[in-house]
C-alpha cells in the first residue's frame, strides 16, 4: 500500500503549480489557433468620434501596412498618421496606428491599434482588409486569453478586467481596478506560502520516515493547516458582501397610492443612476431602475407604475406589490405620516415582514404628521430631500451588514474564487482529521495538495484549458 500512495502521490504532485501551467500553456499556445493573429474592433459597436481596431499577434505591423497607404516607419508606442486603403487602393479612411512591441503589451504580443473615425462601417471594411490580407477575427476574450497566456495577467486580474468593463457602479469599477492591479493574487499568496511550506515539512517527514524521525507533530499539522483554512474561509465568506457588489440587489417600493413611491423612489434615484444598458427583468407592470446605493447596483421597483383597475383589491396595489416583494431582496414600505395610517398600510407592513427584509419610510416628514410615526421607521420626505441620505445608509446597513469588514479587509466577488476557496477549505479541513486520526502522511499529503490545486485553479496556475475557455468566453469581442 505504501508504494502505491508514494505513485499517488507522485501524480498529484507532478500536477500542481508551475509543472501544470506550463503543460496547460504549452497544449493551448501549440494550438494553432493562438499562435496566428487575431484582429478585433475593440470599442463598442455604434458611432462615435474614434473607433479602435486592435491587431495582436507576431505580423500584426506587417498585415497592417499591407492595408495603409505608404510605408510606415513605425516607432514603439507613437501615433503615427496612416490612411487605411480598400483592395483597390481607394482611401477608406485616416488615422492614428500605435505599435506596442512584444512583450510591452496588453497581450504581450506585437500589438497594433488603428484608430479611426467611430463609423461601424469604415470600421468593419478595414476589419474585413485586415482578414483579407492574414488576419484572423478574434474571439470573445481571446486578447486578454492571450494576455493570460503570456503571463501579463493572472485569472483573476483577467477576470477583473472584464468586471472593470462591465462595472455599473464607479465602486464597482473602483474594486475591479484593485483586482487589475493583482490584488486577490497578493491576498492569497500568504495562505499559500504557508500550505506550501506545510507540504514540504511533511514531504520531508516522509524521506525520513524509514528512520523513524517525526519531523511533524500531529498538533503542529493541524494547527497549521487550520491557520490556512480559517484565512481562506474568511475570504470565502467575504463572497455575501461581493455578490451584492458585483450583482447588485432588488428593492421593492411599495405603499398605498399617493404615498410618494414614484417620488422616493426618483429621489433615491437622484444622480446616482446607475448605468445599465440592460433592460432585461423589467416587468410591463412595474417600472425599475437601478441605481448606485453605498456603491451596490440597487434595482428599484416601483409598483406604482401600474396601470389602475377596477377590481378594488387590485387598486389597492396589494396583490401586485405582494409579488414585487415576493421578489426582492428588501422592501421598503412607504406610509404617508400627513396620513392616519390605514388598515391596507398595516396589511403592507405584514406582507413586508413575511416576505423577508424590509424597512419602514415614512415619507412627508415636512408635512403636520397625523399619524404617529412607529419605532425604527425612517422620516424621509421625498419632496424636499430631508432623510434620504439616512434611508440609503439603512438600506445599505440592512443589504450588507457586514459590508464594513469586508471592504477594510478585501472581499472576493466572483463566485468561481468562491466555490475554489471554500473546496481548498474543506480539503484542509480533511487534512486536519485525517492527521488527527494518525492516517499516513501520505495521505495527509494527498489532502493538502488537492487545497492547493484549488489555489492555484483561482489564480489560473493549474486551470485546465476547458475552464480557461469557459472564463474567457464571457468577455466580449475585442477584448
Ligand atoms: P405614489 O402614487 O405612491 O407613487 O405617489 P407619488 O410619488 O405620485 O406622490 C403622490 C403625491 O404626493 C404627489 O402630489 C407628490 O408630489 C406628493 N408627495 C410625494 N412625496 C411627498 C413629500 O415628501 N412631501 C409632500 N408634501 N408631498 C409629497
Amino acid at each position: 500500500p505504501r508504494r502505491h500512495v508514494r505513485r499517488c502521490r507522485a501524480r498529484v504532485t507532478a500536477g500542481t503549480t508551475a509543472d501544470l501551467k506550463a503543460v496547460v500553456t504549452t497544449a493551448i499556445v501549440a494550438d494553432a489557433a493562438h499562435s496566428d493573429t487575431i484582429a478585433a474592433v475593440s470599442t463598442p459597436p455604434g458611432r462615435g468620434g474614434i473607433g479602435i481596431v486592435r491587431v495582436s499577434g507576431s505580423r500584426a505591423r506587417e498585415i497592417c501596412s499591407a492595408i495603409l497607404d505608404g510605408a510606415v516607419t513605425w516607432l514603439p508606442r507613437h501615433a503615427h498618421l496612416i490612411k487605411v486603403l480598400d483592395e483597390e487602393r481607394r482611401e477608406i479612411d485616416t488615422g492614428l496606428a500605435t505599435w506596442f512591441p512584444s512583450p510591452h503589451s496588453y497581450t504581450g504580443e506585437e500589438v497594433v491599434e488603428l484608430s479611426l473615425h467611430g463609423s461601424p462601417v469604415v470600421l468593419r471594411a478595414c476589419l474585413e482588409r485586415l482578414c483579407a490580407v492574414g488576419a484572423r477575427l478574434a474571439q470573445p476574450g481571446e486578447f486578454s486569453l492571450r494576455a493570460f497566456i503570456n503571463g501579463r495577467l493572472d485569472l483573476p486580474q483577467a477576470e477583473a478586467v472584464r468586471d472593470l468593463i462591465e462595472a455599473t457602479t464607479l465602486y464597482q469599477a473602483r474594486v475591479a481596478a484593485q483586482q487589475v492591479s493583482g490584488s486577490l493574487s497578493r491576498r492569497l499568496a500568504p495562505a499559500k506560502k504557508d500550505l506550501i511550506d506545510l507540504i514540504s515539512l511533511l514531504e520531508a517527514g516522509i524521506d525520513f520516515a524509514e528512520d523513524d524521525i517525526s519531523v511533524a507533530t500531529t498538533v503542529e499539522i493541524t494547527r497549521r493547516a487550520d491557520a490556512v483554512r480559517a484565512g481562506v474561509t474568511r475570504l470565502a465568506e467575504s463572497f455575501g458582501y461581493g455578490r451584492l457588489v458585483h450583482e447588485g440587489v432588488t428593492l421593492a417600493i411599495v405603499g398605498r397610492p399617493n404615498v410618494g413611491k414614484s417620488s422616493l423612489f426618483n429621489r433615491i434615484l437622484g444622480q446616482d443612476r446607475a448605468i445599465v444598458t440592460s433592460t432585461a427583468g423589467t416587468t410591463r407592470d412595474t417600472i425599475s431602475e437601478t441605481a448606485a446605493v453605498g456603491g451596490i447596483p440597487v434595482k428599484l421597483v416601483d409598483t406604482a407604475g401600474v396601470r389602475e383597475s377596477s377590481d378594488p383589491i387590485e387598486s389597492l396595489g396589494i396583490e401586485r406589490s405582494r409579488q414585487a416583494l415576493a421578489d426582492a431582496d428588501l422592501t421598503v414600505v412607504v406610509l404617508d405620516i400627513s396620513q392616519p395610517l390605514t388598515p391596507e398600510d398595516h396589511q403592507l407592513i405584514t406582507f413586508a415582514r413575511e416576505s423577508g427584509q424590509f424597512l419602514i419610510v415614512a415619507n412627508k416628514c415636512d408635512l403636520p404628521p397625523r399619524a404617529a410615526v412607529l419605532s425604527g421607521v425612517v422620516p424621509v420626505s421625498a419632496l424636499t430631500g430631508e432623510g434620504i441620505d439616512a434611508l440609503r445608509e439603512r438600506i445599505v446597513a440592512a443589504l450588507a451588514p457586514d459590508g464594513g469588514t469586508a471592504q477594510e479587509e478585501g472581499f472576493i466577488t466572483s463566485l468561481r474564487h468562491e466555490r475554489l476557496l471554500r473546496d481548498c477549505a474543506n480539503d484542509l479541513e480533511k487534512a486536519s482529521r485525517a492527521a488527527e486520526d494518525a492516517i499516513p502522511h501520505e495521505m495527509v499529503l494527498l489532502d493538502f495538495y488537492a487545497a492547493l490545486r484549488s489555489l492555484d485553479a483561482i489564480t489560473g496556475a493549474t486551470s485546465a484549458d476547458d475552464i480557461l475557455n469557459r472564463i474567457f468566453a464571457t468577455f466580449c469581442i475585442g477584448k
